[in-house]
């Protein structure tokens, strides 16, 4: 299908995978994907098999993420880890502000912000993720939420930058929980995200800006939430843990 903008699929590994683990998942997806240029693709690992992964994916067509990084470039902030070491093993992309860190780590909207600088200043493309729970939407609040939280993570940020980040529209009840968005919700939410884009930098910015969508994405749903106008892509998280699954999620969204 021709789309606006390329697709770009990224893997949420979450707490999985050990580095034999993760090596065999890489090497897997490669056998499956190898040449296939119609996509971006990223997996991304925990922190602990981010060098043993970046090696394996040296020459193919996979790209490194981290699942989120520190505000902060050093110094004493026990357990965290900054960009510039995400740098070191290649990483090209980092997933900040998911709901399960803004729900079990309390990640607000400012400290995502700063997140966000400080990625693009090493040159890390944050994949910013927003999105209502099942209360919100039930109450009408889907946009006022997404709408907060997407000004809010993009605070300080210059239209370039902008340009640069992508955004994971992730419905809070529908990650994990096999129940996605219809491709209709889908399209509406990234519709309204890509209006806000317009508003907050400009017109050309947000056409340029990919926006993905996440939660309960499946081989047999891919299809359809990919065809939609302003759906670039999707971040996946329990069907990126299978080389069969992820790969087919690709494959069906071609
Ligand atoms: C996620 O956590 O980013 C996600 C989309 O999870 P799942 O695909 O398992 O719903």
């Amino acid at each position: 299908m021709e789309k606006a903008r390329k697709l770009l699929i990224a893997g949420n590994w979450k707490l999985n995978k050990t580095v034999a683990e993760a090596l065999d998942l890489v090497n897997g997806l490669q056998r499956e994907l190898a040449n296939l240029k119609e996509v971006d693709l990223v997996v991304c690992p925990p922190f602990t098999a981010l060098s043993e992964v970046s090696k394996a994916i040296l020459d193919s067509n996979l790209r490194l993420g981290a699942q989120d990084m520190s505000e902060h470039g050093y110094g004493a902030y026990t357990g965290e880890i900054a960009a510039g070491m995400l740098k070191e093993f290649s990483v090209r992309y980092v997933i900040l502000g998911h709901s399960e860190r803004r729900q079990y780590q309390r990640e607000t909207d400012e400290l995502i912000a700063k997140k966000a600088r400080a990625a693009h200043a090493a040159s890390l493309k944050p994949i910013v993720c927003v999105g209502e729970t099942l209360a919100e939407r039930e109450a009408g609040a889907t946009e006022k939420v997404v709408g907060t939280q997407l000004k809010g993570s993009l605070a300080g940020l210059t239209a370039a930058q902008v340009e640069e980040t992508v955004i994971a529209y992730e419905p809070v009840w529908a990650i994990g929980t096999g129940r996605n968005a219809t491709a209709t919700q889908a399209q509406e939410v990234h519709a309204f995200i890509r209006g806000q884009l317009a508003q907050r930098a400009d017109a050309a910015v947000a056409k340029r800006v990919r926006i993905l969508y996440g939660g309960s994405v499946k081989p047999a749903n891919a299809r359809e939430l990919m065809s939609q106008p302003d759906v670039d892509g999707a971040l996946v998280g329990g069907a990126s843990l299978e080389v069969r699954s992820f790969a087919d999620i690709v494959k069906n969204s071609i």
